[in-house]
Order: structure tokens, then sequence, then C-alpha cells
């Protein structure tokens, strides 16, 4: 497959105007026309991590749901299927959507800033998030949606012409396409290109320390610390997502994590305490934390925008329990976006939305003082050097 720029642009037009489709609906397509590409097809790629049961039932072992798949069926995330006995990923090579988009909106920080990331999406989630911002293209079976024809090498060849510096799987869960997924961040790394996962974490340990073998930085949503949260607002549970974060520690990956703030349901400051002393005991003092912002969506339209004074408390709370870089997210031009140096304090990098302005991260180092500010930095030849403390 061989994408000009201008198809993609017109692709990524199409894709972003018409993600949903009515389940059985029909697409007329014109060969000729890139914009009318996408159509409505399942793939059947050999999927790992599971094992086989009596009466051509299957258990899927990728995440902790670990559901059992009788044959002709589904496993909860809606991507993994039994045929005849046999397991496989029917979203390998069809993402339902692909964007350029900067780095700063996955959200990553201390990861290349300044830089783009070709960012594609395969339908489905192990997670059922009632604030779900993506959820026109987590929650619907992939056949409810358009896709697109894209093997793991042609991501890297559209994020090479458009001169991006990473790939990045996003928008909806990754890990449950997970084969494809593993495959895009072989290719890429094989040609020089970082992968980053945008991820909710919920995995299990050998899947996921495979999967960090090939990927550059990811980013992990801890929704709340508190597992009847996670039971009531995602359908799941808490304790695999924190085991997710201590096996991306160990593994030097670099690590960015966004905590949500929904107001009166994970906004207390007792919970912050607790969720911070938790980060700071098994993930260091450097791991940057964006405290973002909810906006009303889904079925969470009951709830206000999260008040930024609240924010502002819990960023606060962060820095005096003794996190280096704690940022408030969704509230374009907040002080608190910014980066500051943890011993000057001086501002290192000023956010305006997603446009940055680096003026004080000179070889991973503050310009004023010479403290070394973890992550990854493309200012020089040790651009895709990590710097990690804590
Ligand atoms: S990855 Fe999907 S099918 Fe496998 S255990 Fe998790 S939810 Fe179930």
């Amino acid at each position: 497959m061989d994408y000009s720029r201008r198809d993609f642009l017109k692709a990524s037009l199409a894709c972003a105007s018409s993600l949903l489709l009515a389940p059985g609906a029909a697409l007329s397509q014109d060969k000729s026309d890139p914009s009318s590409s996408p159509s409505v097809a399942l793939s059947k790629h050999p999927a790992q991590f599971y094992k086989k049961l009596d009466g051509s039932r299957i258990q899927c072992q990728l995440c902790p749901r670990e559901c059992i798949v009788p044959e002709g069926e589904r496993g909860y995330c809606r991507v993994r299927e039994n045929q005849k006995g046999e397991y496989f990923s029917i979203v390998y090579g069809r993402p339902c959507t692909y964007h350029v988009d900067p780095i700063e909106k996955k959200p990553f920080y201390h990861f290349m800033p300044g830089t783009t990331a070709f960012s594609l999406a395969a339908a489905g989630c192990n997670m059922h998030c009632k604030f779900c911002q993506n959820w026109q293209i987590s929650q619907p079976k992939p056949e409810e949606l358009r896709t697109f024809d894209l093997p793991p090498s042609d991501c890297v060849s559209m994020a090479r012409k458009s001169r991006c510096s990473s790939i990045a799987i996003t928008y909806t869960e990754p890990l449950v396409s997970y084969e494809y997924t593993s495959d895009i961040a072989k290719a890429s790394s094989a040609s020089g290109l970082a992968t980053v996962v945008i991820s909710a974490g919920y995995i299990n340990t050998k899947p996921l320390e495979g999967l960090l073998k090939h990927l550059a930085a990811i980013k992990i949503d801890l929704k709340a610390f508190d597992d009847s949260y996670y039971r009531k607002i995602c359908e799941t549970t808490l304790e695999p997502v924190l085991d997710t974060l201590k096996t991306i520690k160990a593994s030097g990956v670099w690590l960015e994590i966004v905590n949500l703030i929904l107001p009166t349901l994970n906004d207390s400051v007792e919970e912050h305490k607790r969720m911070f002393d938790w980060i700071l005991k098994n993930l260091g003092e450097s791991v940057p934390l964006h405290l973002t912002r909810f906006h009303p969506t889904y079925r969470m339209r009951n709830l206000p925008p999260t008040p930024q004074s609240t924010l502002q408390k819990l960023y606060e709370l962060a820095k005096e329990m003794g996190l280096n870089y704690p940022y408030i997210g969704n509230v374009p031009g907040d002080p608190a976006s910014n980066t500051y140096c943890p011993k000057c304090k001086k501002a290192l990098i000023i956010r305006r939305g997603f446009a940055i302005n680096n003026i004080g991260i000179v070889h991973s180092k503050c310009r004023y003082c010479g403290e070394l500010i973890p992550g990854i930095w493309p200012d020089s030849s040790e651009s895709r050097e990590q710097t990690q403390v804590g």
C-alpha cells in the first residue's frame, strides 16, 4: 500500500468525520477516491496468550478478566474471537481511525515534547468506563465501525511520510489488540521510530513484559485509588493496574500517569493522599502525574466539569507530598501545565494548549541550576536517551 501525503490527509478527514456505521449498513466505495477507502471488514490473525479448554472453549489470558470464550463467541472486549476452537484477533491491521497529533495530546510532557505522533486506534476495550471520551470507537463491535487496511509496515511508512517522531497507539485500549500493537512496535523500532502506548493498564504481567521490550513510552490511566470506583464506574478492578505500573517501572520504559478527576466520585484529598503516597513508594518522585479535568460525556453527563479549585488543591497536595512533576491537564494555559525545575523552581517548558516553548532544558538538565530533568528529550544528540531519577 502506498499513500501520498494528500491521500493521508483525505483519509484522516474521512475517518474523523464519519466513524460510526449503523450495524449492517452498506458502504458505497469508489476505489479511485482514497477518502472512501475505509470499509467494514474483520481480520483473522492468530491471537496470543490463551489456553484451550474442553468443548472447544478457550480461556483468554491476555488480561485479568481471563474470559472463557465458547466456540463462535468473543471475549468481553469484543475483538478476540473463538473460531472452531482456535483464537483470533479480529482487528489486526484494521484501525478505525488515524491522525497526526502533538505528543502533548496523549498526554506526554516528558517524552519528545514538541514532536508529533502518528496516532491510530483499533476498536475495543476491556473496560467500560461511564465517562469514556472515545466511547464511539472503544465500545461498539468492530463490525459497527469503518476501518482501514493498515498493516504495521504501512503505519511506519505513513508515520515517516507525515514526519512524525513516533507512533502512538491510543484513543481505545491498545492492549486488547495486542498482536497488532506489538507488531507495530516491532516494525517501528526496527526502523528507528519510537512507539508509545496510551492505555488503562489492565493486562496480565507476562504479555505486558513482552510488549514493553518494544515500547519507548507508555501512559497509564490511574482512574482512581479506590477499588469500588473501578468496579462501579469502569467494570473492572484496581489491583492489576497497580501491578502494571510496578512492572513498567521495573522495565525502565518511560511512564506518565493520568488521573481524571470526577467531581464527588474520585476527588477527595484523602484518596489522593493514599494515591500519591503509593506512587512515591512504588514509582518514585519523578513520574509525571497529570491531574486532569473531566468534561461531561457519555454516561456521565449528569456531572459538572471538574472545578479548577479542586484541581489546584490536588496539584498543591502532590507537590507538598514530594512529587516533582504534577500537572493540571485539560485546562489550556494553566501555569500548572508548565514544567518547573524541582530544585531552582524556574519554568523550563511553557505550555499553551498543545503548543510548547522549551526555554530551560538543555541536554536533559535545567539550564539554570544543572538539575537532571528526567524524560526523553529531543534537544540534543542524547535525544533518545532516557534519564530517570527516583
Ligand atoms: S483481552 Fe478481552 S477476551 Fe481477553 S480476557 Fe481481556 S477482555 Fe477477555
